[in-house]
């Protein structure tokens, strides 16, 4: 089963039509990266898939649950990675954790066992005690990592995530999430106007203008791009 499936997703803003047509899957256990400049569609395709906005047309299923026919188990298969943070910058790293933890019901045990797992995998734990205010670009966008994580998702969506970070951060955090691919086996959906962030043996995905022009393994497309 695919991490996710868009079928013939299509979106307008009154006149405007952001997206057409948009078919693609991101499979389990992948790197996809969707690049496209600025303008492309990716925040209305964000906007969809995390239900902020009302599918229009076609079909869009996480984890195999359909987001029309049982919204709420597709959500719940969903960790995302806004671009603007929510993190409150007065809490400690652990506190926002445990706030978003009871904000969803998680029993308190098991809250405690997920943010101990998650501060480990994320390489915060000596910043457990550290207010968000404190942390670098690199380290907040770890602390928002985290909490995408917490319940458990089948997908970790990222929406432009380096943006605003230095280059060698850009860099550190692209890797990060790479590293939670290839040694945990999480799927990523990696969404960027910068083709410095795509890899070779990506799964790639170029959305311009609404619509999705390319797709495949990355170094297929380079050889045969023009
Ligand atoms: P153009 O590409 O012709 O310059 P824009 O895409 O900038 O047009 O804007 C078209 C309309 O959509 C405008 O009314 C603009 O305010 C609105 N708009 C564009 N992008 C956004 C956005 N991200 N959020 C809210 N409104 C937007
Ligand atoms: P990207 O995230 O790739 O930059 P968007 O999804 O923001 O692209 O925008 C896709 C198209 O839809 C653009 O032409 C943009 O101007 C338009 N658009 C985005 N948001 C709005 C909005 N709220 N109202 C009108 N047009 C919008």
């Amino acid at each position: 089963m695919n991490a996710l499936e868009v079928s013939d997703v299509g979106f307008a803003y009154g006149a405007r039509r952001a997206l057409d047509q948009v078919s693609f899957t991101a499979a389990q256990g992948r790197f996809t990266a969707l690049l496209g400049p600025n303008g492309a569609g990716k925040s209305t395709l964000i906007a969809l898939l995390t239900r902020l906005y009302d599918l229009q047309q076609g079909q869009i299923h996480i984890a195999g649950f359909g987001l029309r026919e049982t919204p709420r188990k597709a959500l719940a298969r969903l960790g995302v990675v806004f671009q603007q943070s929510t993190l409150d910058l007065d809490l400690t790293v652990e506190q926002n954790l445990r706030y978003h933890a009871a904000l969803h019901g998680m029993p308190r045990a098991v809250a405690n066992e997920r943010i101990e797992v998650e501060l480990q995998r994320q390489q915060l734990g000596d910043r457990r005690r550290s207010k968000v205010r404190e942390l670098n670009g690199g380290h907040r966008r770890r602390v928002e990592i985290a909490r995408a994580l917490l319940h458990r998702p089948d997908l970790l969506l990222l929406d432009e995530a380096s943006a605003g970070l230095d280059p060698a951060s850009r860099q550190a955090l692209n890797q990060h999430v790479r590293m939670l691919c290839q040694e945990q086996g999480m799927s990523v959906l990696w969404t960027t106007h910068l083709l410095d962030e795509v890899r070779a043996d990506d799964d790639l995905l170029v959305l311009n203008r609404g619509r999705l022009v390319a797709q495949g393994h990355a170094h297929e497309l380079a050889e045969n791009g023009d």
